[in-house]
């Protein structure tokens, strides 16, 4: 049956992954009647894949432009998810156990890193144990992602907004510059306004907007593991991999980086891999075995900078994608810019790094 939105639909959101449902939850809560399409079902893909570390990973390496939304949202968070499980009942286990990076091969700690945290407000400690270099780093929380995505998805369906699985977007519709609404696997939806958020798949998408944004998918694998309530308390990080320990026992090692296009398939290299490194931690997989391995496509762009804005001749149609690493990190400042292009009200920070025009300079 084609879906419909319209009559009753003030904005369209293309993707219900972390960006698409938390930006449609604060659209709604400003006052806007919202219909969010998904091509498979909500909540399912990067969002869901992800390891849930509310910070961006080895900050130092990124520039102003992903630090400002990074620490506008992880500020955001603890309500947040406080909000939605009194909300929804669903507790999305907001939790501030803190991130360890311990100095690797690859990745070295920088000498004026204690500096650095400070300029950005950061309570940051080096410790030497056994001649190597640490780097605590408290303010780091995580987020059980499957479970914010469960308690999102609840208080969409709370607010009215109208949710279409198995409706992929396919293209789009205008007259003059205006947006008159998108083509779909079920038919034509009108709609004035809308916006893509539909991660991976975005620059694929956009391209039928004669717009090409550099987004692409960079695969990720992650590993289960069964370790013991408490075990492990804190989140550990080494040479890009990092373990989350969950409050139940559970634990996710992550991740690799690689580009297979949209291919979803999990390999044995990247098994191996993720296992050398829970090797080097010293830990003793027999303790701690292996329940299961999957993947995701992260949206991929330049120093993971999304786009967020509107598509350039294309009046109404906004895009919120390429968050590539940080996109659950990242989805309170990119749902809070939306609702001020949509409501036209001041935006909550500098949005111009984030614009499509906007050339991708460091700064
Ligand atoms: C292994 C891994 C580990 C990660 N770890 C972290 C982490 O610890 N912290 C962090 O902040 N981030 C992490 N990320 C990154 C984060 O998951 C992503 O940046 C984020 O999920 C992107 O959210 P999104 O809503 O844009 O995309 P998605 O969650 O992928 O959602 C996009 C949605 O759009 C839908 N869609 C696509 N095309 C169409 C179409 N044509 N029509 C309709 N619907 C469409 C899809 O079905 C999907 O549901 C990780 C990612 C991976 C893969």
């Amino acid at each position: 049956m084609p879906a419909k939105a319209s009559a009753q639909t003030d904005v369209l959101l293309i993707g219900g992954g972390a960006i698409g449902l938390l930006s449609a939850i604060k659209l709604a809560e400003a006052g806007l009647r919202v219909t969010i399409l998904d091509q498979g079902h909500i909540g399912q893909e990067a969002s869901w894949a992800g390891g849930g570390i509310l910070s961006p990973l080895y900050p130092w390496h990124y520039p102003p432009a992903l630090l400002r939304l990074a620490l506008y949202s992880m500020q955001r968070y603890f309500s947040l998810t406080a909000t939605l499980l009194e909300q929804t009942g669903i507790d999305p286990e907001w939790i501030p156990s803190g991130l360890l990076i311990m100095e690797g091969e690859q990745e070295k700690i920088p000498y004026d890193v204690l500096a650095w945290g400070v300029a950005w407000g950061l309570d940051w400690h080096l410790g030497h144990p056994e001649g190597a270099q640490t780097l605590w780093c408290p303010e780091v929380a995580q987020v059980r992602n499957p479970r914010l995505l469960a308690a999102m998805a609840a208080r969409c369906r709370q607010l009215g907004i109208v949710l279409h699985e198995n409706t992929a977007v396919t293209g789009f519709r205008k007259q003059g510059e205006q947006l008159q609404g998108v083509e779909t696997s079920t038919g034509f939806i009108p709609a004035e306004q809308a916006i893509v958020t539909a991660g991976a798949w975005s620059g694929k998408l956009l391209d039928e907007t004669g717009n090409h944004l550099d987004i692409i998918p960079v695969r990720g694998q992650m590993l289960l593991l069964q370790g013991k309530p408490g075990a492990i308390n804190t989140m550990l990080m080494r040479d890009n991999h990092y373990l989350v320990p969950r409050r139940d026992g559970l634990i996710l090692a992550g991740s690799t980086s690689e580009l297979a296009g949209f291919d979803k398939s999990i390999t044995d290299e990247a098994r191996e891999e993720l296992l050398g490194f829970i090797t080097q931690l010293h830990l003793d997989l027999e303790q701690i075995p292996i329940l299961r391995q999957w993947s995701g496509l992260r949206p991929g762009s330049q120093d993971s900078i999304p786009y967020i804005g509107l598509v350039p001749g294309w009046e109404g149609l906004f895009v919120a994608a390429g968050h590539f690493r940080y996109g659950l990190t990242n989805a309170p400042a990119t749902a809070d810019i939306l609702v001020s292009f949509l409501m036209k009200t001041p935006p909550p920070l500098d949005i111009n790094p984030y614009a499509i025009l906007t050339p991708r300079l460091a700064q």
